[in-house]
């Protein structure tokens, strides 16, 4: 599973709403990129901060009941079911979210984490 990109990472952010001022233009900070896949991003508009992480091959192996949920995510675009993890983000205490691909028609949406739902 090869991590995504930086230019990537900050297209797909448009789908997320900033946790303090609801805007969504986001920015990966470059000096946080690194091989460890931890990156920052900062809204555009407020500034605030949070954590991105890029390594799902990691973040996989080590919470195996995310691949079951998320074969059985269905597409909102195409509503077949089935996606991959890109990468996820920590907005607030409150909300994490998913950035995924459907494996059918390719087209990328977010998901709210499991592990807030199911807890
Ligand atoms: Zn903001
Ligand atoms: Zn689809």
């Amino acid at each position: 599973m090869p991590q995504p990109d930086v230019p990537y990472v900050q297209e797909q952010l448009r789908l997320a709403r900033c946790a303090i001022c609801k805007q969504n233009r986001f920015a990966i900070d470059s000096r946080s990129v690194g091989d460890d896949g931890d990156w920052k991003a900062l809204c555009l508009n407020c500034h605030y901060h949070f954590p991105v992480y890029t390594d799902m091959e990691f973040y996989l192996r080590t919470q195996p009941d995310v691949p079951h949920r998320l074969n059985d995510i269905a597409c909102p675009h195409c509503e077949q079911r089935g996606v991959s993890l890109d990468f996820r983000i920590v907005m607030s205490v409150r909300e994490s979210r998913y950035f995924v691909t459907c494996r059918h028609c390719r087209r990328a949406f977010t998901e709210q984490s499991f592990l807030e739902v199911y807890e």
